[in-house]
């Protein structure tokens, strides 16, 4: 399997090669085309499996296919650490560097001037850890309702730290119509049940 058959873009292709991948790994040969074709997902896998691409790719052809200029978020990725934010930013910012896509890394325990700042001029993606996000959009920083693409990350982590209810309360603020993809190294019950609350006729891969 190519990166060049999984149906991504040229500037895509041309961003990965330079990150000096020669293959994609057995989840991103999965998960890319059904992300693609916009069906929802449970992704069950380790970090370390290459996830992140795995749901940073598609959505970066998706949202470069739609409209240009962000007026309210278009899609957003919850993860359970500050760390882990900000490492999907990173890789959000080096697979897009050919995509002109703006991005707010709304993390606690950095000051939320610039991140009002950021919302303020209107960015495509958010990527979040649920306390942050909340705290925003309780301040009526954040309108939620134009996320039609969500990526929940280390769905089990959240469930340790306790941000299952926040979660809850997150969907509940987005567009019913949307792409959901939930991603998690175990499916322990409660996981389940929000994987079916929350997703719609998800494919499942299991790596
Ligand atoms: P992740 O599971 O997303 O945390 O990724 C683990 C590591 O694998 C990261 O350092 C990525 O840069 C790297 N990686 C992701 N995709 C590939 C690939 N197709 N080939 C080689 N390395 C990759």
């Amino acid at each position: 399997m190519n990166f060049a058959d999984l149906g991504l873009s040229d500037e895509l292709l041309r961003a990965v090669t330079e990150s000096g991948y020669s293959e994609p790994t057995p989840i991103q040969a999965s998960a890319i085309p059904s992300v693609l074709m916009m069906r929802d997902l449970i992704g069950i896998a380790q970090t370390g499996t290459g996830k992140t691409a795995s749901f940073v790719l598609p959505m970066i052809d998706i949202l470069s296919q739609g409209r240009t200029r962000a007026l309210m978020p278009r899609s957003l990725i919850l993860e359970p650490t500050r760390e882990l934010a900000a490492q999907v930013a990173e890789n959000f910012e080096k697979y897009g560097k050919y995509n002109k896509l703006s991005m707010a890394l709304l993390i606690g325990g950095v000051q939320m001037g610039d991140q009002i700042k950021a919302l303020e001029k209107g960015v495509d993606v958010l990527i979040a850890t649920p306390g942050r996000l909340m705290d925003l959009f309780e301040r009526g920083k954040i309108l939620l309702t134009g996320c039609e693409l969500l990526v929940i990350d280390e769905a089990d982590r959240m469930l340790d730290m306790g941000f299952i209810p926040d979660i809850e309360t997150i969907c509940s603020k987005l567009p019913k119509t949307r792409q959901t993809l939930l991603f998690s190294a175990t499916m322990p019950p409660p996981i389940k049940k929000l994987a079916d609350k929350f997703l719609s006729n998800p494919k499942t891969i299991e790596v």
